[in-house]
């Protein structure tokens, strides 16, 4: 079974139809850059001005739909409650982000190129000895990745407002506005804030896992993990150790379902575990995860705590009329890994992409039709990836002699060079049909003697 999914993990990942979208919004080092759409599509001209879109939250998925709006020519207003915002987050992101997205290397910490997956028994693999030397895992704070794409968007042409999205009321009317009421932290009326309205023609819902945009739109509920995250500052020599190395830790101690990590940061490490199955212990499975590395952050200072959702699945409804989720507030975040940064930055731009096409330029109304490219497109180049996942995470994250298993398999430098190059690249790594077979007996090696050595460990527990 395992062998079946490896595989189609391997030939699933998908170029197709994302050549297109980098196409339409090639990134640029000029952000004012615009591109211009030809559509021939039959809706109402908006007179008077452009299409005013509000895109509800600031951070990597909203920063993203707003400066392409604004460079395809829409009115863009971008709603953010914080503009210092730390979003609770391990910040780990794929070399493609910074090329896709056109990130200056000063806004990432650290560059890991190495990587220990460590088993239940303390067993550590170092799984990045095939990347290559320009290639490499991005460590960044959130507080300063979600700053530069909104100020980017900004400088695209976005209206940023300082503001708490109340509530949404839908259009009466077929091509009326939606009517959002917010608090405007902008107006010089104390930390209260000033209650306001404004309309919009469209909206993007990019305020994450407890989207209000979702809510008013009946989006539906998602199953989520808690995830839980110690900023802890170490000293110099001990950092040393975690200059360009990041820790995975897996076992029943540090989350029954998930993985426990230490991810390096500018000037501390940022320890963290999540689970779903057991959410009220999370407190007990972070204790774990910083004992688990307690030799290499010991005499360390929590400098932050924090805590926040993560989406297991997307929501049931993710477009409607013209409202369309990205990012967290869909449910974009892998599961087994856990990551969404991308994913959520990628949703954005699609989204938008689908609107700028929709819409001419702005000049048009937009309807439900023109969002729903954005989840076919979305749908189609990204669905394989999460679903194998999916899977692997019911395979390998079940009990600790399959995670055993795991990090066993992670030493073979076949299963490290595809693992490594669909993280690194999102896209299809054509696989070597001999290895893929070395590969799939291995995979059923590790885990019949997990079997076994699970077994083994039932009997001794009766
Ligand atoms: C502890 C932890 C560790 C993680 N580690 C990683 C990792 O290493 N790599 C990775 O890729 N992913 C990681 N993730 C997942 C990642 O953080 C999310 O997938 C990503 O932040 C989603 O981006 P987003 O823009 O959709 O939502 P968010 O980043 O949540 O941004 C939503 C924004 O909307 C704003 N907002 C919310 N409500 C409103 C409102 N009503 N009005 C106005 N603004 C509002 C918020 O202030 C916020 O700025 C981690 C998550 C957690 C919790």
């Amino acid at each position: 079974m395992a062998s079946i999914a490896l595989k189609s993990f391997f030939g699933l990942r998908q170029t197709t139809s994302e050549n297109k979208s980098i196409v339409l919004s090639k990134p640029t080092t000029q952000t004012h850059r615009k591109f211009r759409i030809n559509a021939s599509k039959s809706s109402p001209r908006v007179t008077g001005r452009n299409l005013r879109v509000a895109v509800v939250g600031g951070g990597p998925a909203g920063g993203a739909a707003a400066e392409t709006l604004a460079k395809g020519g829409i009115e863009t207003i971008l709603i953010e409650r914080k503009l210092d915002n730390c979003k609770p987050c391990g910040g780990a992101i794929p070399l493609c982000m910074v090329g896709e997205f056109d990130l200056p290397l000063d806004i990432i910490d650290r560059r890991v190129t190495k990587m220990k997956m460590i088993s239940p028994s303390n067993v550590a693999v170092d799984i990045g000895q095939t990347l290559k030397p320009h290639e490499y895992i991005g460590m960044v704070r959130r507080e300063v990745l979600d700053a530069y794409l909104r100020d980017r968007a900004a400088t695209a042409g976005a209206t940023v407002i300082n503001g708490l999205l109340l509530k949404m009321d839908l259009p009466k009317s077929t091509g009326s506005p939606y009517k959002l009421h917010y608090t405007d932290y902008n107006a010089k009326t104390g930390g209260a804030g000033e209650k306001k309205t404004m309309e919009a023609d469209a909206v993007i819902g990019a305020d994450g896992a407890n989207s209000r945009v979702a809510k008013n739109i009946n989006a539906g509920e998602y199953e989520y993990a808690i995830a839980f995250q110690e900023r802890i500052k170490i000293s110099d020599d001990k950092m040393k150790y975690y200059e360009n190395l990041a820790e995975m830790y897996v076992g029943d101690d540090v989350s029954p379902d998930f993985y426990g990590w230490v991810f390096p940061k500018c000037d501390h490490v940022a320890v963290g575990t999540g689970t779903v199955t057991h959410k009220g212990d999370i407190k007990k499975l972070q204790i774990a995860t910083r004992l688990r590395a307690r030799d290499k952050i010991e005499g360390g200072k929590i400098i932050r705590v924090e805590a926040h959702p993560i989406p297991e699945h997307p929501r049931p409804r993710r477009v409607l009329d013209r409202v369309a989720l990205v990012g967290d507030a869909a449910g974009y975040v892998t599961k087994c890994s856990g990551e969404g940064i991308y994913f959520a930055a990628k949703s954005g731009r699609m989204c938008a992409e689908a609107i700028v096409e929709g819409s001419e330029n702005g000049i048009k109304m937009v309807d439900e039709s023109d969002l729903r490219k954005y989840l076919e497109k979305w749908d189609k180049t990204y669905w394989p990836t999460y679903k194998v996942l999916d899977v692997l995470q019911k395979v390998f994250y079940r009990s600790n002699p399959a995670r055993e298993a795991f990090v066993e398999m992670c030493a073979d430098e076949y299963v490290q060079k595809m693992t490594f190059d669909s993280y690194l690249y999102k896209k299809v790594v054509p696989g070597n049909p001999l290895d893929d077979l070395k590969l799939a007996v291995n995979t059923i090696g590790s885990l019949v003697r997990a079997n076994a050595l699970r077994r083994e460990m039932e009997k001794l527990s009766v």
